[in-house]
């Protein structure tokens, strides 16, 4: 690869090989990401520092070009790279959303990497979705996640009850779609579902501590071999701990973190705390969720050469 070509994708599949998995940190507001980033040096772990297009709607991230211009503050880039989390074809309110350009923004910006996710749509629009946004990606270098399968919890209204929906499989990504998936639409990276949940986002529910959620493993497994790329946990936070665990060995090359580190924002400024007490709050939460479920694993030295 050139040297203007990201090298995200790169590191992703390095940590794929050695069995890790990168942690990818959202941003909901722009004080989070100084102390996500020196929590990252200071345990001398690598991570994605992440926006999703409902942080900057729904919460208080601003705009792309904001967070990019808060990173490029405190980048560093021999622990962090930037990517675009969720831009959603149909979003969490049923409303169609004009992707391409919000992508395309983007990369104009110096984001290293892409998501776009077409999971509320049938699986032919889908693919279409995404490899329009994957040829957009990849002329500029930059490698494109998707989302197929239903991760639920962005979306307003009451949950299914969780044991049901994890019992049933439903909504899980099933096998021979993620295979065709991936060969028609070129994506990279793919976000499956497996039990995960995102966390709330509705002003409703957004407080709501996340149930805990369980992953099926076995079902795992058979993704990987179908679609032979890295695939992406989404709603990590609130997971069973051993089944994070089970997953990054398997195979899962990327656990998105959003609800920990925001709701640990939250509560600080809440009960009282300054914006520094509250950035302090993250560090210490952000710091042990890398010991908790990335440490020890060498992460840096294994994607960063
Ligand atoms: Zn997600």
């Amino acid at each position: 690869m050139s040297e203007s070509m990201s090298d995200t994708g790169t590191i992703i599949k390095r940590a794929r090989q050695a069995g890790v998995a990168l942690p990818a940190f959202n941003i909901p507001y722009l004080p989070i990401m100084e102390p996500v980033i020196r929590a990252v040096r200071d345990q001398d772990s690598f991570a994605l520092i992440a926006v999703a297009r409902l942080e900057w709607i729904k919460f208080q991230s601003q705009s792309l070009a904001a967070v990019a211009k808060e990173f490029q503050r405190w980048d560093d880039p021999r622990h962090v790279r930037l990517h675009l989390d969720h831009v959603p074809v149909i979003d969490e309110d049923n409303l169609r959303v004009d992707y391409l350009p919000i992508i395309e923004e983007a990369i104009g910006l110096g984001y290293r990497s892409v998501m776009v996710d077409g999971s509320r749509l049938p699986l032919a629009e889908n693919i279409a979705a995404t490899l329009r946004v994957c040829e957009a990606a990849h002329a500029a270098g930059v490698p494109c996640e998707a989302e197929l399968g239903a991760v639920l919890g962005h979306e307003a209204g009451p949950m299914p009850p969780y044991e049901e929906l994890f019992r049933s499989g439903k909504g899980f990504t099933r096998v021979e779609e993620a295979a065709r998936f991936v060969k028609e639409s070129g994506c990279d990276w793919l976000s499956v579902a497996i039990g995960n949940i995102h966390g709330a986002v509705s002003q409703a529910a957004r407080d709501q501590k996340k149930v805990e959620a369980r992953l099926n493993l076995a079902h795992l497994d058979l993704l990987l071999k179908a679609t032979g790329i890295p695939l992406v946990l989404h709603g990590g936070s609130g997971v069973r701990r051993e089944d994070v665990l089970g997953a990054i060995k398997r195979g899962i090359a990327k656990v998105n973190i959003g609800t920990e580190i925001r709701q640990t924002y939250e509560t600080a400024l809440k009960t009282g705390g300054t914006i520094a007490q509250a950035q302090d709050a993250v560090y210490q939460r952000t710091i042990g969720i890398i010991r908790d479920y990335f440490g020890n694993t060498g992460i840096r030295s294994a994607v960063a050469g």
